[in-house]
Parts: structure tokens; sequence; C-alpha cells
């Protein structure tokens, strides 16, 4: 059985217990079974003020969503899990089609969550977002592409750096493209922007910015969080004179809008604590927690009308494509197909 990577269970009743007599009015108690691959400080704020408020105990599994998502099968019927946390739609769905979640039926969620960012059977919900957009070099680009489409031009021949079409943020970026243009569009989409690599695929979004500053690169792709990561702290290879050179596009906002992923989550298919797992997520598509949800990464907050953080707020306010993204990963073959025929790394 796979070794549990981080268990906050002692502390979360330690502060559940200091917090004392407030907590019996709202106490309903119980537990709830986390697996999350979110390990982001401001979090424990998230997870403490649901236990004040409902005096359910949170027990944390963390660790990243591949392992969650193998114990989760490996447990079977047997899983502890009651809630999945992660990142992106590709393993939200994945973790769906592989019979680990269930669908849940709350008024709640279905109202404060927009249908295009969670799952049509309401299996996964998304309770934030990234933008995936252009950063470029302010002093060498003059006319950075506007459209995702306009990546591929020839204009931008050898000025292009993106990380590896292993990537998942890749592969729903291109499931989204297939979805909105078609996949003649799309691949030709892809095969234009290979042509127009500076350099092979290699590192993570951060390492596409980096080698913008290092001249490496004149544009890349990245999703939003790492950039505004970089400008709430120190980030190596980024600092804020580095930052101030990079400008940002964020695409395609006189068309379908600006692609977007998501960090949720769903109720496991055998929850032990399923109300107590309906109520979690519910908690997270409240006004306080996508402000601490959305902020603990940098990312967008899902929920009409919450406030940004310091970070993203200096990124901007965008269009966003609304595109459905449980139709979108439905294109997720489709999408590597198209990466290997084009040569995409
Ligand atoms: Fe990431």
């Amino acid at each position: 059985m796979p070794r549990p990577i981080h268990t906050t269970t002692a502390l979360v009743t330690a502060l559940a217990a200091t917090l004392g007599p407030t907590l019996a009015v709202a106490q309903s108690g119980g537990e709830l079974n986390l697996y999350s691959s979110r390990h982001y400080d401001t979090d424990e704020r998230l997870y403490s003020d649901f236990t004040d408020a409902t005096g359910i105990t949170i027990n944390r599994i963390e660790g990243n969503a591949d392992e969650l998502i193998a114990r989760m099968e490996a447990e079977s019927a047997n899983s502890p899990a009651d809630v999945l946390l992660t990142v992106d739609t590709s393993r939200l769905e994945r973790a769906k089609d592989a019979g680990l979640l269930q669908s849940v039926e709350s008024d709640v969620l279905e109202e404060r969550i927009p249908g295009n960012l969670r799952d049509d059977e309401n299996q996964w919900f998304g309770f934030s977002q990234r933008a995936r957009i252009f950063f470029y070099d302010e002093a060498d680009v003059t006319e950075p592409p506007q459209t995702y489409l306009a990546l591929a031009e020839p204009q931008y021949e050898g000025m292009v750096c993106a990380r590896s079409s292993t990537n998942t943020y890749n592969q729903t970026l291109l499931a989204a493209i297939i979805e909105n243009h078609g996949e003649e569009a799309a691949t030709e989409w892809a095969q234009g922007v290979v042509s127009n690599f500076a350099r092979d695929p290699q590192g993570g979004d951060t390492d596409q910015l980096r080698a913008i500053v290092s001249g490496e690169c004149d544009i890349a792709v990245s999703n939003t969080y790492y950039f505004a990561r970089a400008i709430r702290t120190d980030v190596e290879g980024l600092s804020d004179e580095a930052i101030e050179s990079i400008g940002w596009v964020f695409p395609s906002q006189d068309a379908e809008g600006a692609h977007v992923n998501l960090s949720g989550g769903g109720v496991a298919a055998n929850a032990p604590n399923r109300d107590n797992a309906v109520r979690f997520l519910e908690y997270l598509a409240s006004d306080s927690a996508q402000e601490y949800f959305s902020a603990g990464n940098d990312e967008y907050p899902v929920v009409e009308g919450v406030a940004r953080s310091e970070a993203v707020e200096e990124l901007g306010a965008f269009q966003a494509d609304d595109v459905d993204l449980s139709a979108v990963a439905e294109n997720l073959p489709a999408a590597q197909r198209i990466f290997d025929q084009v040569g995409w790394k």
C-alpha cells in the first residue's frame, strides 16, 4: 500500500481543540478524508476555517495527482478517501473515467460554479482557474500574437518556447483548440507552433519565462500563476527587473477568449463521509474559501465577484473561453495524437 505522504490530523485536531467553545454551536463533528495534491501554506487557513465552522476534522493525505489517483484505484471500494482535490481537468476527468468519483447534487455548487467549469455529471467541480497565455520580451517583440492561432504564424519563426507535449496543460490547451476550431485547424496550429520553436520543448512553465529573460526565447506559453507567483515572491531567474521586461497577452480576447484550466475536486466514489464531503465542496465555493483557495496558488476564483489576490490583480481581468471543459477533456486522446503527428516533443 502506498505510504501516506503527509497527514495533519493532529494539527487540525489540536487547532480545533484550542478554539474551544465557539465550535460547539456550529459543530456537527465527524471527519473528512481529503486526498489532495495541493500543498500551499495559505491552504492551512482554508482547512482550519472549515473545521471551525463545522467541527469536522480534516485528515489530509497529500501527494501528486498521479500518486493519489493510483492510490484510490488500489484501495478500490475500501478507499477512505472522501474528497479528491487536484489540478487540471485532464486529471479530474481521468479520476472520473476510472470510476473514482461520484455525482453530487448540490444547489449551492450548481448555483455558484459556472456550468462550463464543472463536470457535466457533476462528478468534479472547478474551484479556481488559471489561464494559459502568452508572455513576451517587450524589447524584442513589438507585435505579439493576439490569438492562439496567431502563435503559429511564420512571423514568429524561431521565437516561441513551450514545454513538452507530455504536459497536461498543453494537452488541455490543444484539446480546447480542437473543440473551438476543429481537428484540422488544430493540427495545422500545432505544426506551425513546432516550426516556430526557438528550442526543443523542455522544462516547466517557469523555465519558459526564464528563457525570455535569458534571451533564448521571445514568446513563451505559460499558466498565469507562474508569473503571478514571481510577482509575489522571489523566483530564481525572475527578478523584479526581469519581470518588468516581460509583457503578456491574454489571447483571443475578441474571439473565443483565453483558455483556462482548473484546480478542482470531487467526492470520492466510496466516500465513507459523503455528507461531510459535499459540505466541504460547498464550503470551497463560499466567498471566503474562494479567496484563500485561489490566492493559495495565485489563481483566479471561479465564483463571480470574489476578490482576486494582489499579484493576480496585476495580471488583470480577461475574457475567458467559456467552452465546456468537460467536453474539452473528451478531445485529449486526439490532442495527444496530433502532438505525436507534428513532432511536438
Ligand atoms: Fe502548474
